[in-house]
């Protein structure tokens, strides 16, 4: 017999983590680039003990950076008090959420909460929401636009403008058309059979990809004309990232739902669908649930990430930082970067050459950790708690990263 039945164990040095974990996760995720075992503010540290600057943030989850103490004290806190009583109940945390939501999201009175626990569940429920508001009618399309990225689940995968991540797995949901970016495409494509347009505000996963000037207030403009619902997945872009609470208000418009995950729980599982106006009386009793969304944990964890970015004014911080980071990366003067794209600490460093994934590792040796979103796009999405240290650590690591990759393309004698 195994000694070793009643506690797995995991060697932190060597090789022996890459073996346990090629055996025994998933394969859909490819090879593990490092095991990480703890993290303090922007910083995160291998089983060896080396240190990383963290400027991805588990992909745009870590508002606060690792172990804040707002975090860890709520976790703490709400789990010794009441962790889960399912939706046949309300709780204190999950009340004050909802109306912290509303009042960030501006939905006044009218809106609603639904509590879920990923973007991909948020997604669900929006996919959901535009099937409600088509019910029993002729309005069964919904748009999306190419490109973009709403989940894996069925449902927000066949949201997804990504051929590629469907090709295994049809059919998909029916119903789901996906257009270009452009304001001349969406006008084109609509009809009053359309039942919703959902739109990520930048697309993340597509390479942080703006959208044209001006395409959100006309998105607004043909939704109404038609009746359908505008739907912004605000799942990458919201909690302050690019610099307002979500995306969508640079615009000045009211949707009439955004979905939200990754940075309002800071590190904690959980999602929500926000609606506003009359899309909040579409979903009746027993048409949706959850049962672990919007529990009394993680409702508190997000209420106090929420509450810690709006006291230390993080959402500010965001937009002011990234001015910092543009002027900082294009004086580095590598002629790999060809341009920055995105908003707040949302960032896409366009690569003159399709060396993401280069200088991705070139960066993991240097100590720090960045994200290659294509080929020739270096996605950063650092805590929203950078200061000037953290910066100033930044644009050396990733100049030497940038430096590491441009030598070794000239020494192959191809552009740099
Ligand atoms: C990450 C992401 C999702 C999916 O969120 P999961 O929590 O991974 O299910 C959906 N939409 C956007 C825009 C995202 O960035």
């Amino acid at each position: 017999m195994n000694a070793d039945t009643t506690q797995e164990s995991t060697s932190l040095r060597g090789p022996s983590w890459q073996e346990d974990a090629g055996r025994d996760l998933v394969r859909s995720f490819g090879d593990r680039m490092a095991l990480f075992v703890r993290g303090e503010g922007a910083y995160i540290w291998d089983g060896e003990g080396k240190k990383y600057l963290d400027f991805l943030a588990g992909i745009a989850v870590d508002a606060l950076g690792h172990a804040h103490p707002a975090f860890v004290e709520a976790v703490s806190t709400q789990a010794a008090t009441l962790t889960h009583v399912s939706n046949y109940f309300a709780t204190p945390p999950q009340l004050a959420l909802a109306a912290r939501l509303k009042r960030l999201a501006g939905t006044g009175e009218t809106g609603r909460v639904y509590f879920a626990n990923s973007g991909a569940e948020a997604n669900e429920a929006a996919f959901k929401l535009a099937r409600l508001h088509g019910r029993g009618t002729e309005r069964t399309r919904i748009l999306t636009l190419k490109g973009g990225f709403h989940g894996r689940t069925m449902g927000a995968l066949a949201l997804t403008g990504k051929p590629a991540l469907q090709a295994d797995f049809l059919p998909m949901v029916p119903g789901v058309e996906h257009i270009d970016a452009t304001v001349d495409a969406l006008e084109a494509a609509f009809d009053d059979r359309v039942a919703a347009f959902i739109v990520e505000p930048i697309q993340g996963e597509a390479g942080v990809v703006e959208l044209p000037e001006g395409y959100l207030e006309a998105a607004r403009e043909i939704t109404a004309r038609h009746g359908a619902l505008l739907i912004v997945d605000e799942i990458q872009t919201g909690a302050g990232r690019t610099g307002e609470w979500f995306a969508f208000q640079h615009a000045g418009i009211v949707p009439d739902a955004i979905t939200v995950a990754k940075g309002i729980g800071g590190g904690f599982p959980i999602g929500a669908l926000i609606t506003f106006g009359a899309a909040s009386e579409l979903f009746f009793p027993g048409t949706h649930g959850s049962t672990f969304g919007g529990n009394a944990l993680g409702t508190a964890v997000a209420g106090a990430v929420l509450q810690e970015i709006e006291s230390a004014g993080l959402v500010a911080n965001a937009a002011a930082r990234e001015t910092q980071l543009r002027a900082g990366i294009v004086a580095l003067g590598s002629p790999l970067v060809a341009g920055v794209r995105g908003r707040g600490l949302l960032l896409g460093v366009e690569l003159s050459s399709p060396v993401a994934k280069a200088v991705v590792a070139a960066a993991q040796e240097h100590g720090l950790i960045v994200n290659a979103a294509n080929d020739d796009t270096i996605r950063l999405a650092p805590p929203l708690i950078i200061g000037d240290a953290e910066i100033a650590e930044f644009l050396s690591l990733f100049g030497a990263a940038l430096a590491t990759v441009s030598d070794a393309l000239i020494l192959e004698g191809a552009p740099a």
